[in-house]
This record gives C-alpha cells, sequence and structure tokens, in this order.
C-alpha cells in the first residue's frame, strides 16, 4: 500500500492517504510529550514499539468482538487504518487513582476505587484539552446521546477485556485514554492503545510501565516500553 499524501500530523503519529479512500496509514513517531505539550522529547524506538504494542492490542479486542480501526500491520512504524471521523472527545477509565484524578481530588496515587471512574475530556489541545461531561458533550454537539450511550458501553467493554489481557502477563491497568471514530454509521475504536495512553504497573513490584516515565524523568523510558511489547508479544 502506497503512501500518498500527508492529511494529518499528530504529537505523536503521521495520518497519509493511500490509494483507497477509506484507508489511511498511520505513522507512529518517536516524539514524545506531557502536560499539554509543555515538556517534549524523544524516546528511542517508542514509534516501532508502539505500533508493535498496538497492533497486539488491536488483534485482540477483534478476536473480542471490538471493532477497530486497525487494518493490517505494514512496517516497523506503520499500520494501515480505516479512515474515521474522529469523534473530538478523549475518553478516560480509571481503575486506581492516578495522574490528573490525584490532583484534582486531592487522592494518593494508587488508591483503589470502588467502580472504574469514566471521563470525557474535550479534544482541543489550545485549551489543554478539559475535563467535560455529557451534557456539555450535548450542548457543543460533539456526540449524540446515542452515540454518548455506544462510546461508554464500548470503552467499559474495552477496559474489562484489557485487564485481563494485561493481568495475563503480570500487568495492572490503571487507567487509559481511548478515541473513538465514526464509521460507516458505526462508532469504532481508532487512534492508539500502547504504554503512552494507558497506565501499566507490574504486578506485584508496582514497577511502572509507561509514559510516566517520561514525565516524572525516571529513567529507563525504552527498556519500560520494551518490556511490556516482549510480554504482550508472548
Ligand atoms: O493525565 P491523566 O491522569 O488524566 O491521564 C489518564 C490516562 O489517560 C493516562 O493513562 C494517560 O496516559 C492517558 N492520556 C492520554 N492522552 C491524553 C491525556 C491522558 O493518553 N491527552
Amino acid at each position: 500500500m502506497q503512501k500518498l499524501n500527508k492529511i494529518y500530523e499528530g504529537k505523536a503519529k503521521i495520518l497519509y492517504t493511500t490509494e483507497n479512500p477509506d484507508l489511511l496509514i498511520q505513522y507512529f513517531k518517536d516524539d514524545a510529550t506531557a502536560f499539554n505539550a509543555q515538556k517534549k522529547g524523544v524516546i528511542d524506538q517508542k514509534g516501532i514499539i508502539n505500533n508493535k504494542i498496538a497492533t497486539k492490542v488491536f488483534e485482540f479486542l477483534k478476536t473480542r468482538g471490538i471493532v477497530t480501526h486497525f487494518e493490517q500491520f505494514l512496517n516497523d512504524r506503520e499500520m494501515l487504518i480505516k479512515k474515521v471521523e474522529i469523534v473530538p472527545i478523549e475518553v478516560i477509565i480509571r481503575n486506581r487513582a492516578a495522574g490528573s484524578l490525584c490532583r484534582i481530588l486531592g487522592l494518593p496515587e494508587g488508591m483503589t476505587l470502588k467502580c472504574p471512574v469514566l471521563e470525557f475530556c474535550y479534544k482541543k489541545d489550545e485549551l489543554g484539552d478539559p475535563l467535560i461531561n455529557e451534557s456539555h458533550i450535548l450542548a457543543l454537539g460533539l456526540a449524540t446521546e446515542q452515540e454518548i450511550k455506544t462510546i461508554t458501553q464500548m470503552t467499559l467493554t474495552i477496559n474489562g477485556l484489557l485487564k485481563e489481557f494485561f493481568a495475563k502477563i503480570n500487568i495492572e491497568l490503571i487507567d487509559f485514554k481511548i478515541e473513538l471514530g465514526r464509521y460507516k454509521g458505526s462508532i469504532i475504536l481508532a487512534d492508539e492503545i500502547s504504554p503512552d495512553t494507558c497506565r501499566l504497573w507490574e504486578i506485584g513490584t508496582g514497577n511502572k510501565l509507561d509514559k510516566d516515565r517520561f514525565r516524572r524523568d525516571m529513567g529507563q523510558i525504552e527498556e519500560a516500553y520494551q518490556e511490556v511489547l516482549r510480554r504482550v508479544s508472548q
């Protein structure tokens, strides 16, 4: 499949058109950003590792009936995906308190939650992706009531599946962010699922195997990402 025109470049990925109008090529970069791009850096090999991890995750979810934009692994840094219209909402699920939830509510990191917390953020870099609720989504026309229902149900299902997927390789899924897209009348899973978009703690040691290592200058970032890839490839 030939890459034609670059149509989008984000912080971690580039999208190219192909000769098929329904399909795009998603290219994974090594660039890393945090805190709404105030912190910038490069994680060696990250694009290659995340492309491979996201492929494994999308392939797993497909076997469990989740429709995603993933079509095919092409090469180290590229996957073929369906062209979707991205819903301008980032959906976050939390199984334990960490990151911004601790900051906003003053909770200790790692606190057990009585049930998963579902959050919506408005996908708008210039505003720092603010937290919004269902009524904001409806008032701004970001998604319909039915779409919000579908997105909520899908996200909870994906959370259950991914918790089990990672637990099998001795990793606890603390939280993650997903993006969804409209494709031929349905809502499907888009973007990526990787250590950039999830908090992943090794069971037993609590060792962080995700982007918090970059956010907090903890070192051994590439090693942590490689370790996740090694385990999901087992
Ligand atoms: O920073 P916060 O605690 O809100 O992040 C929750 C989860 O969503 C983390 O796993 C983080 O990596 C992910 N996230 C993301 N992209 C964003 C914001 C959060 O992947 N723009």
